[in-house]
């Protein structure tokens, strides 16, 4: 039933001037125009007030149509997890600093789920016994807790935030990519019924991984993650997944010792011997931590004049975390260090480098470089991976063409499990023969609250946010302005349109309040509604003006056909 609110009722505490805190349009907005409010002081905890409210259920309305759609099914999961089924799954020694722990009277150790694949896998490993019995997707939405290290930017990364996670169970890998498919295709389709422009990009799918991996991307300025596109073929990757194309190596020579003096740096290195930094592999330690607590130092070896993709390396060598190692830590002079010669160390060569061509590199001698540096020749290259992050200009890996590279904000994720946890928590089967077999596991998450400010941040103008009508808290705004008489015909023409546009199905917000027209307006862009019917003077031609937030001006109507108008708007 759709209803008519009166903003003199509703708390909608609109603000003239934005958090000092507020870096970004959408945290700013969302908190100006009365949408959400931070908790105390506290970084990362956010209330959502009754607007914000409304555009959340609105979010979830669609995700539950489109995956009820494709045969899930919403369950709801305990949000304190015990620490033994982390324990059998082996994340709990892993997970690290961003998993909020907790201990009942009887010191028994809890979280706050981060996430869900230990709780549903146990559960479904109980109930489920026969290969009839599968496949089965089941989701739940709920507020999840990440005691993220840099909780900011509003909704957009906060510690408690609300996740649609999902999990299928299916007999094989060729049945989980049937379901992936479908997942993958839902998705296309809540985010573009909620208005966001978002990209599915191939993702990393980390140490577990060998299975598929696409992240949904809301292509924004603002947002933390970075994709590479190709125009020409379509391929989409984050960047921490995307592999650069090659490019020539610097030619062939014989190896040479030269003196450096005081050359540290590629860029320093590059012009002492008059070489471009392409042409010089530079060499980065790091101290890898193993899941069994093991350390070792590592040295990634790429072109001076690429950016080191931190993932690719952790997964070339699967530590759990690498952190820059410090001088004390490598017996190398830093500033020439090099792959000749090394000792001691697990090197990772990027692909570029491992391809060929003579190098310059450090002697891993104060202020001595080597030149013509073959790999294979002069060095073993030991485990090879593309270390580069991928850029703008960059050779597409599928087709060729040049690479863009754009901002975006993760709203979305589905992921291939494999057997990981079904094998870990003892999700088995029977097949039709009798025989054991784990199940194979998808998960599927969305995060709602982001999303919701993923949509402001890529919908709204200098004057306020700009709602897509499917998740618009309300679908127009009435705005009565005039005193004595006239206030009257105007309360009244707006209560009439307001019930009629409510028998078609749109709710309306009328602001009631006894406010200067000009502090209405500037209140109703800044919620941003996507139109807004205004009851003032033309009614005494019969007329009101109806304006959708995203037009410039104004149509000035018969008071009989606002609701069409409206409609259409809502429509469009
Ligand atoms: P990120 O790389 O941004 O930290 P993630 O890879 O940790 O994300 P997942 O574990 O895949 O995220 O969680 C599923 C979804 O939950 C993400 O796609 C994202 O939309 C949302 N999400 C994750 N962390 C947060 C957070 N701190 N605040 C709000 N939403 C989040
Ligand atoms: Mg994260």
């Amino acid at each position: 039933m759709a209803m008519m609110a009166q903003m003199s009722r509703l708390l909608v505490p609109t603000l003239r001037e934005a958090p000092a805190d507020a870096e970004l349009a959408s945290h700013r907005l969302l908190v100006r125009a009365g949408f959400i409010r931070r908790v105390d002081q506290t970084s990362g905890f956010y209330s959502l007030l009754p607007l914000g409210q409304r555009v959340k259920a609105r979010i979830e309305a669609v995700i539950r149509q489109e995956l009820d759609g494709i045969g899930g099914q919403e369950c709801q999961l305990p949000i304190v997890q015990p620490a033994s089924l982390w324990e059998r799954s082996g994340r709990w020694a892993v997970y690290g600093q961003e998993m909020w722990r907790l201990a009942d009277r009887h010191e028994h150790r809890y979280c706050l789920g981060p996430t869900h694949e230990e709780v549903i896998t146990a559960l479904v490993g109980g109930e489920v016994r026969s290969w009839r019995q599968l496949p089965q997707l089941l989701y739940q939405i709920q507020n999840k807790y990440r005691d993220e290290q840099r909780p900011r930017f509003g909704l957009l990364r906060s510690r408690e935030f609300v996740m649609k996670d999902g999990y299928s169970f299916h007999t094989d890998e060729a049945d989980f990519d049937r379901c992936y498919a479908e997942v993958y295709r839902a998705y296309e389709r809540i985010f573009r019924r909620i208005g966001l422009d978002c990209r599915p990009v191939q993702a990393d799918s980390g140490a577990i991984g060998g299975s598929l991996s696409h992240e949904f991307m809301a292509l924004a300025d603002a947002g933390e993650a970075e994709v590479v596109l190709c125009n020409a073929c379509g391929y989409a990757a984050d960047v921490e997944r995307a592999e650069a194309g090659l490019r020539q190596p610097p030619p062939v020579r014989a190896m040479q010792r030269v003196a450096t003096p005081g050359a540290r740096s590629v860029e320093e290195v590059s012009s002492a011997l008059g070489v471009v930094p392409a042409a010089v592999a530079k060499s980065l330690f790091f101290r890898a931590t193993y899941a069994d607590g093991r350390q070792e130092v590592v040295a990634a070896l790429l072109p001076g004049d690429r950016t080191l993709n931190e993932v690719q390396l952790r997964n070339a060598c699967g530590a759990l975390e690498l952190v820059p190692a410090s001088p004390g830590e490598v017996e190398v002079p830093l500033g020439s260090a090099g792959p000749v010669g090394l000792r001691g160390v697990r090197l990772v060569t990027d692909r570029e480098v491992a391809s060929g061509g003579g190098w310059v590199v450090g002697a891993n001698e104060e202020g001595v470089h080597l030149v013509g540096v073959c790999p294979g020749r002069d060095f073993d290259p030991g485990a090879v991976a593309a270390l580069a992050t991928a850029r703008t200009g960059d050779a597409c890996p599928e087709c060729g063409a040049a690479l863009r590279a754009r901002r975006g904000i993760e709203v979305g994720q589905v992921f291939g499990l494999g057997t990981k946890y079904s094998a870990a928590l003892g999700a088995t089967y029977l097949d039709a023969a009798g025989q054991e077999i784990p199940m194979v596991m998808g998960c599927y998450g969305i995060g709602v609250t982001r999303t919701l400010a993923a949509v402001v941040e890529q919908h709204h103008d200098g004057d306020g946010i700009r709602w897509p009508a499917a998740v618009a808290p309300y679908g127009c705004a009435l705005v009565t302005v005039g005193v004595g008489e006239q206030g009257a015909q105007a309360v009244e023409a707006a209560q009439a349109v307001g019930r009629r546009l409510a028998d078609a199905g749109v709710d309306t917000l009328w602001d009631d309040r006894d406010e200067r027209p000009g502090v209405k307006f500037k209140d109703a862009d800044l919620i941003g509604l996507p139109v807004r019917v205004t009851f003032g003077r033309a009614l005494e031609r019969g007329l009101v003006e109806v304006k959708a937030r995203t037009a410039s001006e104004p149509q000035l109507l018969p008071l009989d056909a606002a609701p069409a108008a409206v409609a259409a708007v809502l429509q469009a």
